[in-house]
């Protein structure tokens, strides 16, 4: 007789495994398939490799920069390889920490392939072997892959995805790297960094272009300052690996077409999502613009089927996956969550200087408010960003004038990664100018920057 849980999650990154976890503690029957790692691309290729390296790099730029504080350091070299034994030994001790916590919690793993097999089954493929398990639930959290444009086609050698980019076995001299959202903008950050000469080329008017433009000027502004050739309204049309080069014909906003050549290129143009060979053909599961449709309890067109994480929509990042995963087996126990929030979904891009945003941009709100009201803090202003000696940055927030609430806000500099969750809360408690205002920051913090903000926008700002 075939097994039979009460979930059955295939996928086990941030999203699955949460649901898994979740679903233990709410004492349903659970089951995880995982192909290939558990903790998915987040722990193992995705924001903990990446965020290790970033903080080597960092390391290292504080120790080049050590004579601003007094402190002189002797020759200041690195070691390539060991840097990246840090990021992979980082990302192995999580990936190890999720096995310990199905263990802990009871979820029975199942390493091998998942599919849906028809209503209410799953067949799962181990070393070629088929078995099938039954599932009153199931829940797809297969994530996505870096999606591959025609004109660069990732060689692993030559042209990188971000797998190669983040194992480095020597450093380029000339890198090159198509895409400027979070992902192109951390590596640019991190080679730069260590002395690599990088190039950006991206087709938006401006880098990052999900966030208010305010913050992309100035991170442009910051990026060039440090060396990083920024190329927008530029579009790659062929790449074409050749011996230890890679030969690069672009054309850039005039429309002229240029050739160049770099050692290396990383493409980091976005996602697809994995719904391919899942078994979405013997279910009423749709597909909208790529990902699986779903509303906002995830719950695809076919009952009892679930989508979570990145297979599901943008954004694609990792809280997000989580967020979902306990809504959707809230949803499974009976219980009554909340609905999925998409304008409180914090984003952080841990490039230096750092970047974090809530919420609307500033012309997102202008468009759909008209009339609303806007603060902004420099950290030049603040002490402890004086005192830590980074005052590039800024904290930007925006208010409905009628309401009072929070309808964005927009860091760039040291610690915003951090300090945005205090907007998040306010945004989900929908905490209103005031509120936020009465509330007491801590002194000396950056964080004073983001009361000083919401002052501002009120004109009632103090230390400007
Ligand atoms: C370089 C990089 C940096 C990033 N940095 C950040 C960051 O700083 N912060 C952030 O929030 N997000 C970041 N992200 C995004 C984040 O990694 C993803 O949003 C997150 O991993 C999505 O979680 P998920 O559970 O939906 O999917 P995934 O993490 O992709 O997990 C899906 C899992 O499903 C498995 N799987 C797929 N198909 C099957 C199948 N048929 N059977 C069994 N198993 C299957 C896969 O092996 C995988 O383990 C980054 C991504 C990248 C690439």
């Amino acid at each position: 007789m075939k097994e039979k849980f009460d979930v059955v999650i295939i996928g086990g990154g941030p999203g699955g495994y949460v649901a898994a976890i979740r679903a233990a503690q709410l004492k349903l029957k659970v089951a995880l398939v995982e192909k290939e790692h558990l903790g998915g691309i987040c722990l193992n290729w995705g924001c903990i490799p990446t965020k290790a390296l970033l903080r080597v790099s960092e390391v290292l730029h504080t120790c080049k920069h050590a004579e601003q504080f007094g402190i002189t350091v002797g020759k200041v070299d690195f070691d390539l390889a060991k840097m990246v034994k840090y990021s992979r030994d980082v990302a192995d001790r999580l990936a190890k920490g999720v096995a310990g916590l199905m263990k802990k919690n009871g979820v029975k793993v199942f390493e091998g392939y998942g599919k849906i097999a028809g209503k209410g089954k799953v067949s799962i493929t181990i070393s070629g072997k088929d078995q099938q398990i039954e599932a009153s639930n199931i829940i797809i959290a297969t994530g996505a892959r870096p999606r591959e444009l025609p004109t660069i086609k990732f060689d692993g050698k030559m042209i990188w995805n971000y797998k190669q980019a983040m194992t480095p076995d020597k450093l380029p001299k000339k890198l090159l790297i198509v895409g400027s959202g979070a992902i192109g903008v951390e590596f640019a950050s991190f080679y730069n960094m260590l002395g690599v000469e990088v190039t950006i080329m991206e087709i938006s008017k401006e880098i990052l272009s999900n966030e208010d433009i305010e913050v992309s000027t100035l991170v442009h502004k910051l990026f060039e300052k440090r060396g990083i050739k920024i190329l927008t309204k530029t579009e790659v049309v062929q790449t074409n690996p050749k011996g230890d080069v890679v030969l690069v014909k672009f054309r850039d906003e005039k429309g002229l077409v240029h050739d160049t050549e770099f050692d290396r290129v990383i493409s980091a143009v976005g996602v697809v999502a994995n719904t391919e060979n899942i078994g979405l053909e013997t279910t009423k599961v749709k597909l909208e613009r790529g990902v699986i449709k779903t509303n906002e309890y995830l719950e695809t067109d076919e009952p009892k089927v679930f989508a979570i994480g990145d297979v599901a929509s943008a954004p694609w990042l990792a809280h997000k996956a989580s967020h979902e995963a306990i809504i959707c087996v809230e949803k499974i126990a009976g219980l009554k969550p909340h609905a999925m929030k998409r304008e409180n979904i914090p984003a952080c891009t841990y490039s230096y200087p750092q970047i974090a945003s809530i919420g609307l941009t500033e012309a997102a709100a202008k468009e759909k408010y008209k009339d609303i009201k806007v603060g902004r803090f420099p950290f030049y202003a603040n002490g402890k960003a004086i005192a830590m000696g980074e005052t590039d940055g800024f904290v930007k927030t925006i208010f409905d004038p009628k309401t009072g609430e929070l309808l964005g806000a927009h860091l760039v500099g040291a610690e915003v990664t951090e300090m945005i969750q205090g907007f998040a809360i306010a945004k989900n408690m929908e905490a209103t100018e005031e509120e936020i205002m009465h509330t007491i920051f801590p002194h000396p913090t950056i964080s004073e920057s983001m009361h000083e903000s919401v002052l501002d926008a009120f004109a009632r700002v103090i230390h400007l």
